[in-house]
């Protein structure tokens, strides 16, 4: 199958790949060419992810047996998130690229399991990362998430579209390239599930939303690490990490699709901010992790205050913090770190 445009909007082009997956292209400015067919040949698409019941603990749980062929930490020159040149055909078939987002071709959803996951790629340059990415970068970005969030969202087998970055071989990301990740869950995953039923027992209670009245509140106190006019970036006050930060507006906003878009550009500036500070902890790029909670698709909507949230296992140069029984076991998280000397930390780099 050749590569041929399906959509084409101003700095947005969907595409597919050779084995029908499809592959968008956002970017910083309109009227490129992103029309390059993808030469390799692929074997048929068939995502086979399954969707289980954890009965005793009441949670979904994946399972991708599938991905264990992934391709992980690929040698230099042959990284698949690089665009294509000559000889090298990745999963880009163009020669450059700004933002791409495309199909995953080992996901964790999809198939029976309903859902979908997609990889985004922040940048062509297999040596940059986030926190470095210019503005009208971080725009892109931000646009393409909105989009994803919005697109992904309207679909009949999607309840709510997580997005997230997983960065650090340290912590399990098989690629290298600055990337970060979109899956499309069938249910509400368990984390943002009782992130919503909080919000709701607290609207019941006070009446008001949970993350307005937590930042209102946090706004005035230690554990400040940076804010703009319309969004605060604080430690939570029962952080869980060494390094742990939440990104949220100051005002009630469902989603990132919610955003006008110079508030969105504005969001995006204060998060790499917080990413610069991360790793500028160490002397080495800090592994971490951050997550976007987002209002579901459908249900649920209501109780809903759009954050992001980024944390770190590093707890010092050389030593991780590792999960242990009473965290993964019992649910019982321990922070050796105290919340207001993290924020302090964060707020001086
Ligand atoms: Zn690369
Ligand atoms: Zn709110």
């Amino acid at each position: 199958m050749s590569a041929h445009a399906v959509t084409a909007s101003a700095a947005r082009t969907s595409v597919r790949l050779a084995d029908g997956r499809e592959i968008i292209y956002f970017d910083d400015m309109p009227g490129l060419d992103r029309s390059a067919p993808d030469r390799r040949d692929l074997p048929p698409y068939a995502p086979a992810a399954e969707l289980r019941y954890d009965v005793l603990q009441g949670e979904e749980v994946l399972v991708a047996a599938h991905r264990q062929n992934r391709t992980y930490q690929p040698a230099p020159g042959e990284c698949p998130l690089c665009p294509s040149h000559g000889e090298h055909l990745s999963e880009i078939p163009a020669d450059d690229y700004h933002v791409v987002s495309f199909e995953n071709r080992f996901p964790s959803l999809g198939g029976p399991a309903g859902g979908r996951c997609e990889v985004l790629c922040f940048t062509s340059d297999h040596d940059g990362s986030f926190a470095t990415l210019p503005p009208e970068r971080l725009a892109t970005v931000g646009r393409a998430w909105a989009d994803r969030t919005a697109d992904l969202g309207a679909r009949a087998d999607v309840e709510y579209v997580f997005v997230f970055e997983n960065r650090g071989a340290a912590i399990g990301a098989t690629l290298p390239h600055p990337h970060g990740q979109i899956y499309a869950f069938p249910y509400i995953p368990p984390v943002p599930r009782r992130m919503l039923a909080a919000a709701e027992r607290h609207r019941a209670e006070h009446g008001t939303c949970l993350l307005c009245d937590v930042v209102a509140r946090e706004a005035t106190g230690p554990r400040v690490v940076a804010e703009t006019d319309g969004f605060l970036a604080y430690v939570p006050e029962a952080a869980r990490w060494p390094y742990e930060v939440y990104v949220a507006p100051r005002a009630c906003v469902p989603d990132l699709p919610a955003l006008e878009a110079a508030r969105r550009d504005e969001l995006m500036g204060l998060y790499a901010d917080v990413l610069r500070r991360f790793d500028a902890l160490y002397d080495h790029a800090t592994p971490y992790m951050a997550c976007w909670y987002q209002a579901p698709a459908r249900a649920g909507r209501d109780a809903a205050h759009l954050c992001a949230r980024i944390y770190t296992p590093q707890r010092t140069a050389d030593k991780l913090k590792f999960l242990a029984t009473s965290e993964t076991g019992g649910g019982a998280y321990i922070n050796d770190v105290l919340p207001e000397t993290a924020a302090a930390r964060l707020r001086e780099l």
